[in-house]
């Protein structure tokens, strides 16, 4: 079976058509600026690359403009639409109320419109628009959403819940549900086929880091804690992500800056994290090369993202009780070495005996073991695949 993978923005449609036998990428691509003059479509296929530029005035456009790719004489990797099994949508907030892949009826659309809009209003309604596209020009194929949340939903109370009011908890569902959750699935499975253990007998950290990054303790094979909260500006500092602030600072800082509650929110997503910190970029390569050349603040921003990361490792390794091993995954995860030195050279009080050499090298989509053979706790370099997790969902939900 073949099954397409959607992940829809409110201007872009990114989609991967996955061979489930073979578990293979056989076609990807991306559409840009949908809505939005200038509309582009760069699809791969038959090993080959295609752009289109169409103009795509919105998201059923561009499904059509995906399929009619992925029929395309050149770059084509399917005769007929029928071949497509079923779609996997990537929705990034369930609340409460869906803690596993679902599949979509009318009754689940009105419960994600009416209920968890206002949980993530920049990405549910958009990965919405672009599910109704896809059951308009696809109709008749079934459609699941698997949600970035759904592996968090096995964290204890004592995890997920603010010290809020616990009645103003149950009206409101204001609580921790943490993101990422098939990159943290993903690559703890993965970690637990290397290391040719049962995931049950394994506490894991998988930290997740990139542009948005979120680190979880996974424990026996279920996620215990994370640190993204009730939306992803949570927990450690990112690109443009402040990470944990105090609450009583919004309400300062709207004073201090003459904004009202939403635009300091909105500052904290967008202005903040490593770009707010060194004023030069919220990439990592640009701030290595700041810091090469002397720049103090991106020297900085650098080690509170360390900083704040091994706090978490060693704030999970207490939560389980024990640490086997520790997985490094996403943008910076995987390509910046500096990084995971700096976490890893602080745990040596925890087992942890780091590999330097191994460390350096480029881990060019292969699993790099960075800790040294004797080291009681295990340390991985481990690629992210979160639209095989998607698929795979999908497939066995049908
Ligand atoms: P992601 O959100 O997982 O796509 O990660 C994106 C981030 O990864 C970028 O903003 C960079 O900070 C970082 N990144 C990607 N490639 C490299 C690299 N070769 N070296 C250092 N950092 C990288």
């Amino acid at each position: 079976m073949k099954i397409l993978v959607v992940n829809a923005g409110s201007s872009s449609l990114k989609y991967q058509l996955i061979d489930m036998e073979t578990e293979q990428v056989i076609a990807k691509g991306g559409c840009e600026r949908i809505g939005i003059e200038g509309s582009l479509l760069k699809a791969k296929g038959n090993g080959k690359e295609k752009v289109y530029e169409k103009p795509m005035p919105n998201h059923k456009v561009a499904i059509e403009l995906v399929l009619s790719a992925l029929k395309d004489n050149e770059i084509g990797v399917i005769k007929s639409m029928d071949e497509i099994g079923a779609v996997g949508h990537r929705m990034v907030a369930s609340g409460e109320f869906f803690n596993k892949t679902t599949l979509v009826t009318e009754e689940v659309i009105k419960t994600l419109e009416e209920k968890t809009f206002e949980l993530a209003p920049l990405h549910n309604p958009p990965a919405v628009t672009g599910l109704r596209a896809c059951m308009e020009v696809m109709p008749g194929t079934p459609m699941a959403l698997v949600f970035d949340t759904s592996f968090h939903a096995t964290m204890p109370e004592k995890a997920y819940l603010y010290g809020i009011d616990y009645d103003d908890y149950k009206k409101y569902g204001v609580r921790k549900y943490g993101f990422h959750g098939t990159s943290h699935k993903f690559v703890s499975a993965e970690a637990a086929k290397y290391l040719k253990k049962d995931p049950k007998d394994l506490k894991i950290v998988t930290c997740h880091l990139g542009n948005g990054s979120s680190i979880s303790a996974v424990d026996g094979g279920k996620c215990v804690d994370t640190s993204m909260g009730f939306t992803p500006l949570a927990g450690i500092l990112m690109g443009t992500r402040s990470g944990d602030i105090d609450a009583s600072a919004v309400e300062f800082l709207a004073r201090k800056k003459g904004m009202t509650h939403a635009e300091v929110i909105n500052y904290l997503n967008k202005k903040c994290g490593v770009a707010g910190i060194s004023g030069v970029s919220s990439d990592f390569r640009d701030l290595l090369a700041g810091q090469e050349a002397g720049n103090a603040r991106c020297a900085l921003a650098l080690d509170m993202f360390a900083y704040q990361t091994l706090k978490y490792v060693g704030a999970y390794a207490a939560a389980m009780g024990g640490l086997d091993c520790i997985v490094f995954t996403a943008g910076i995860g995987e390509n910046t070495p500096t990084v995971r030195e700096d976490v890893c050279k602080n745990l040596k009080f925890l087992g942890v005996e780091f590999d330097s050499k191994t460390n350096d090298q480029k881990a060019n989509g292969r699993i790099l073991e960075i800790s040294a053979k004797k080291s009681k706790v295990k340390v991985l370099v481990i690629p992210t695949n979160e639209e095989l997790v998607i698929a795979r969902e999908t497939a066995e939900l049908l």
